[in-house]
């Protein structure tokens, strides 16, 4: 199969590896739409966030969608032609947190394109377990940025139980943070875009942020919009230390901070100031619920709006070498909103 592969540090290949079998509970699916990631860039710069295999040792990708092409001989709740999007969590399926639907927390997790072959190739083989039907209303490409980008914002709205009216602050508005722009707003809330780039904060004002704010002044415009209060809830999707002192800052008193960036990985945070003094809830946010999936699908038709839900994807690639060079690069570089791959 045609897939793509890391070569080295930000180098990337269209390469034909060796076709895997298929085992009772696995499914085949060829892949219609797979969309590039923050966490992707990982494997690009050869220091993988998520497992122990060295970069370019499977295919990247973990947030595919695409047809049942074939289905192992213990599989019944799939056949040939469902339309599926791929959770990329794979687990043991019978620890306490494979049972509430966290595979991800699972101690045997296998994630897709990190641990195991991922979605950025022409077919993938993956656990039954791992599918998730898309309704007829959705296409592959909304399926594809609906798993770890839509449905993981949604979870981290849940997390932080964002209701209409709040005011929600969300720091960092690449595609993780437009995300969250759309599910904020649609649930509702009054909602402040942050980022060091203008240019983000126009995508966001066109996703329906209400307020934006570059963030060397956010601390200030927060106070003054919300009358020295500060907002409701905070997602923060950048990881950057300076962006994780700010959602402390920003956030008011019995606030909630939802984490979801991982790029910088420390904080700086006054105990005592910060959490206990203004009694703050600081969840980490990753990946959502797989019963959460109907749901999310739900509110991403009803409440988001299936063409306002796409507008987060800005380019799309075919699976070939330039093509996906370009793509990596220019994602690098924080030229685009969701990159998708079609094979
Ligand atoms: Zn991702
Ligand atoms: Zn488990």
């Amino acid at each position: 199969m045609k897939g793509i592969k890391i070569i080295g540090p930000k180098q990337v290949d269209v390469v034909d590896w060796p076709d895997p079998s298929l085992s009772s509970k696995e499914v085949k699916v060829r892949i219609k739409a797979s969309a590039l990631c923050r966490s992707d860039l990982s494997i690009y710069y050869m220091k993988p966030v998520v497992g122990k295999l060295p970069p370019g040792a499977v295919v990247p990708g973990h947030e595919p969608a695409g047809v049942i092409e074939e289905v192992g001989s213990a599989v019944d709740e799939f056949k040939k032609g469902d339309r599926v999007a791929i959770s990329c969590f794979d687990g043991c399926g019978k620890c306490y947190y494979c049972k509430i639907g966290q595979p991800n927390l699972c101690y045997d997790m296998k994630c897709l394109g990190f641990d195991r072959h991922g979605g950025d190739a022409e077919t993938l083989i993956t656990p039954a377990a791992t599918c998730l039907k898309i309704p007829d209303e959705m296409s592959f490409n909304l399926a594809a940025v609906s798993t770890d980008a839509i449905g993981n914002l949604y979870n981290s709205m849940e997390e932080i139980r964002v209701r209409a009216n709040d005011r929600v602050a969300i720091i960092g508005v690449g595609p993780m943070g437009l995300s969250g722009v759309l599910c904020a707003k649609a649930l509702g809330a009054e909602v402040i875009a942050i980022d060091l780039e203008t240019s983000r904060l126009e995508s966001a004002l066109v996703l329906g942020a209400d307020h934006v704010f570059i963030s060397q002044e956010a601390e200030e415009g927060v106070k003054k919009l919300t009358n020295g209060w500060g907002v409701d809830g905070v997602v923060e999707c950048s990881g950057a230390t300076p962006a994780i002192s700010l959602a402390f800052q920003i956030v008011k008193k019995l606030g909630r901070i939802s984490q979801i960036g991982v790029e910088g990985g420390l904080a700086e945070i006054n105990i005592m100031n910060q959490i206990l003094g203004k009694k703050i809830t600081y969840i980490g946010s990753w990946y959502f619920r797989m019963w959460e999936w109907d749901r999310i699908c739900d509110f991403i038709i009803k409440k988001i709006g299936v063409e306002n839900a796409e507008k987060i994807i800005s380019h799309k690639y075919p699976l070939e070498r330039d093509a996906v060079r370009e793509a990596w690069q220019l994602f690098d570089e924080k030229k685009t909103d969701k990159v998708i791959f079609i094979p």
